[in-house]
């Protein structure tokens, strides 16, 4: 039957598929036994499970490639020896024939009994093992619930709907053509909705009814844009689908046109577009649109989804082709910023936060681990040598942390060259304005600093003290609120003031409804994911720079955001 569900666009695209439900991994279902004669079947249904799911595993390892088969090819390896482990399946089956559980019951139990083993030992890596081993049961509990004709579809063409994501997981689906993503929890300010628009995958976050609501197999039409999820969609639906794909293709068409147009104003003032990226296949797609350079490196992408920790030369092998490939262009290399929701799973132990977004993370964690901020720095300052190339310090609160990365930078720079490594004849050093803090005093850095660039969904974040990744706050956090907008044009006027170039690289700067606004409040310098680049120019080339200046007071004195929203709609006038 057909039903409509609501969420939060968080990458826009329609797609049509068949769900692929993944129930949390951490199981909670209530008691459920089973009569004696249903035995026999429950036991089969478990078998037939379990073979999915080893069949799965067997299946996704052989389709990996290259460093990927490496990175995720030992987990891999690691679930099929869980999921082959004699007593594991001893014990589910004993739960069914003599519990008289049912399997799914049966796999809860006997999860709970190996957890309390592993988390028993004194041993770190078999308590870091307690993630695995949900994930296997994840696994057999989601073929559990596939229908037969399922099993054999992989992920191609499937709509994955989920608890929630973590970043480096998107990159795997993609690669595995999943069609969209739906979870319950996140928000479009989380890494991973900013990941699922980087790869234009279509994504739906804080979609609270998805996981009681979707049936694996279930038909399903995701609606990125407008956050909307139709199962089992009807033939309305799907007209409205074909109209809507038709018109998104238009537009696409229309696009294009713009890939080699310059980026000015209709008065004629030429606005700089950079592009974010977090993985080097971006950067083909950001110089196709054009890009002035990369405004913004996520080289966090690099330590996440792995147990390990990339060493000097392959940081150094990733950042040279980044810096490579954009041919003379300057390309603006951000230092590790991992912490908060960025955290899932890379090789740096790091404790669980009580406080993420608090707590150790950007460049408190990189001045707390001098080692790998010495190895971060190295890697590019060598890849300097290959093309013009800016540092970035994410999550700076005070001076004193950007005296000390300053210092290791030169301190390093001087030391690769005593080791005979080339490097370019100038590095520029940034610092990101995400913290309040930070905002409110940006013209003590101008000695210290070349370049500044706006971290607007940490500094929303913080300043509305709304966390960026909740799917409740979605109607509090927003860039429009007045606060916002008064410190943004006290930013830019500072910098300004200080000869500091400055760019937002937060996806503000990728809102195509807002460009009228930060035009407005002084912003020169736009960094974007490289999918809305030619959106983005287009809206610079649509606004008239003169007119929005006069209207700047206007939008000042907003005290609420819908007063923001009106000033927005009158448009030019
Ligand atoms: C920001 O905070 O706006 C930003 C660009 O950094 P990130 O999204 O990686 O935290
Ligand atoms: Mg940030």
């Amino acid at each position: 039957m057909r039903r409509q569900l609501a969420g939060i666009g968080a990458s826009r695209g329609l797609a049509l598929g068949r769900a692929r439900v993944r129930h949390p991994h951490v199981l909670s279902l209530s008691e459920e036994t089973i009569a004696a004669e249903q035995v026999p079947a429950e036991l089969e249904r478990l078998d037939a499970a379990m073979a999915a799911a080893r069949a799965e595993l067997s299946g996704l390892r052989e389709r990996l490639q290259g460093t990927l088969a490496r990175e995720v090819g030992e987990f891999l390896d690691l679930h099929v020896l869980i999921l082959d482990d004699p007593e594991l399946r001893a014990g589910l089956r004993d739960l069914v024939q003599t519990g008289r559980y049912s399997a799914d019951y049966a796999l809860k139990l006997q999860r709970d009994r190996l957890a309390a083993v592993f988390q028993s030992m004194e041993d770190d890596y078999f308590r870091t093992r307690l993630d695995d081993l949900d994930h296997v049961i994840g696994r057999v509990h989601a073929a559990l619930h596939r229908r037969p004709d399922d099993a054999l579809l992989g992920f191609a063409g499937e709509v994955l709907v989920a608890d929630d994501i973590a970043p480096a997981e998107l990159v795997e689906l993609a690669r595995r053509q999943v069609a969209a993503v739906v979870t319950r929890a996140g928000s479009p300010l989380s890494h991973s909705a900013i990941v699922a628009r980087g790869l234009h995958l279509p994504m739906v976050v804080g979609c609270a009814d998805a996981l009681s609501h979707v049936n694996d197999g279930d038909a399903l039409l995701v609606d990125g844009r407008d956050g909307l999820l139709v199962v089992e969609p009807d033939a309305d639906d799907l007209s409205r689908y074909q109209v809507l794909r038709a018109k998104i293709e238009k537009k696409r068409v229309e696009l294009e046109r713009l890939r080699r147009a310059p980026t000015r104003t209709r008065d004629g003032v030429d606005i700089g577009l950079f592009a974010n990226a977090e993985r080097p296949e971006e950067i083909e797609e950001a110089l196709a649109c054009g890009a002035d350079g990369i405004g913004l490196y996520r080289t966090e992408f690099l330590f996440l989804g792995r147990e390990d920790v990339p060493d000097e030369e392959e940081q150094f092998a990733t950042y040279r082709e980044v810096v490579r490939a954009m041919g003379g262009r300057p390309v603006t290399l951000r230092t590790l910023d991992l912490g908060a929701d960025k955290a899932d799973r890379a090789g740096l132990s790091l404790r669980d936060e009580p406080n993420p977004a608090l707590g150790l993370r950007g460049v408190r964690l990189s001045l707390h681990r001098p080692t790998l901020l010495d190895t971060q720095l190295r890697a590019i300052l060598r890849a300097s040598a290959f093309g013009p190339v800016r540092v970035l310090v994410p999550m700076v609160t005070a001076r004193e942390e950007v005296e000390a990365v300053k210092a290791r930078l030169g301190l390093l720079a001087e030391r690769l060259r005593g080791e005979g490594h080339a490097l370019g004849e100038r590095v520029a050093f940034g610092v990101m304005v995400e913290v309040p803090a930070a905002a409110l005093t940006l013209p003590d850095y101008a000695d210290l600093v070349d370049f500044a660039a706006v971290g607007t969904n940490d500094l929303v974040q913080y300043l509305l003290a709304a966390d960026r990744t909740h799917e409740a706050l979605d109607g509090l956090f927003s860039e429009r609120h007045p606060a916002v907008l008064r410190l943004l044009q006290r930013l830019f006027e500072e910098a300004r003031a200080a000869a500091l170039p400055i760019h937002v690289c937060g996806e503000l700067a990728a809102s195509a409804p807002d460009v009228p606004l930060l035009l407005a409040l002084g912003l020169r310098d736009f960094s974007v994911h490289p999918g809305a680049l030619l959106e983005i120019r287009e809206a610079i080339r649509a606004c008239e720079l003169g007119t929005l200046k006069r209207r700047a007071p206007a939008l000042l004195r907003c005290r609420e955001r819908a007063e923001v929203e009106r000033w927005l709609a009158r448009g030019q006038a």
